[in-house]
């Protein structure tokens, strides 16, 4: 086994993804994961159960890693002299409060999907829409409420001197791995017009 190259990536540059290859390689059978009577014909339907147990798991770090945004930026935000006011329409306030108002209306339907995705699987209830729901959902809302706590936070949120730029940077993964946002929405129409992967690509 060798390790052919690191990657040097956007974000989450403190976990290695590296190219790895196998050749003539023997794995003791004490090393296998899962089951050591491999099924080969189940591999498929294996991998896609893991996922309604792992996209949620994803779908909260989009959520954490939003979340972490928005308590700065608020935090930044309350130090310019911007004021959030809870009890106000939109209409009424300054456009940073109304656009972070919207955000973490955003994010609690993002949260409140994946605790759902969550419950279920813990359950051991049938998860597979809400899983991918939650994670298409918190996917893209980590990345609109990221790069917008940049925005508002203006030089401070673009420099390395705030958090801001690297959650931004980190949260494009997460709308990528375990499954991409395309093929997350692509599973939820299958499932709710009921069409299989040949009838909906
Ligand atoms: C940093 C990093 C770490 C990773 N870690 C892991 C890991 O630990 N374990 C693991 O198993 N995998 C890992 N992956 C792989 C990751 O899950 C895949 O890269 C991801 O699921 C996308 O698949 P792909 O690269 O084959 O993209 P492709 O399938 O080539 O897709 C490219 C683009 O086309 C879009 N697309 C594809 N098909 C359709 C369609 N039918 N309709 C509309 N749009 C479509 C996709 O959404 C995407 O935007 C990692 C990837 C990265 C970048």
């Amino acid at each position: 086994m060798r390790v052919e190259r690191l990657e040097h990536k956007l974000g989450i540059r403190s976990s290695d993804t590296a190219t790895i290859t196998f050749e003539d390689c023997r794995v003791p059978a004490a090393n296998l994961l899962g089951n050591p009577d491999v099924n080969a014909e189940q591999g498929f339907a294996g991998v896609m159960q893991t996922f309604d147990n792992t996209r949620p798991l994803v779908a909260a770090m989009a959520v954490g890693c939003a979340r972490a945004a928005l308590e700065l930026t608020r935090e930044l935000l309350e130090e310019a002299g911007v004021r959030i006011d809870y009890d106000r329409p939109l209409l009424g306030q300054s456009a940073a409060a109304a656009t972070y108002l919207q955000m973490e209306s955003d994010w609690e339907a993002a949260y409140l999907l994946t605790m759902q995705a969550a419950w279920m699987a813990d359950n051991r209830r049938p998860n597979s829409l809400e899983a991918s729901m939650a994670k298409a959902k918190a996917g893209r809302v980590g990345n609109d409420i990221t790069l917008r706590c940049v925005e508002l936070a203006g030089s401070v949120g673009y420099s390395e001197h705030e958090l801001l730029e690297k959650w931004a940077r980190d949260s494009k993964i997460l709308d990528i791995f375990e499954g991409t946002q395309q093929i997350q929405q692509l599973i939820v129409a299958r499932r709710l017009l009921g069409l299989t992967s040949a009838e909906l690509k």
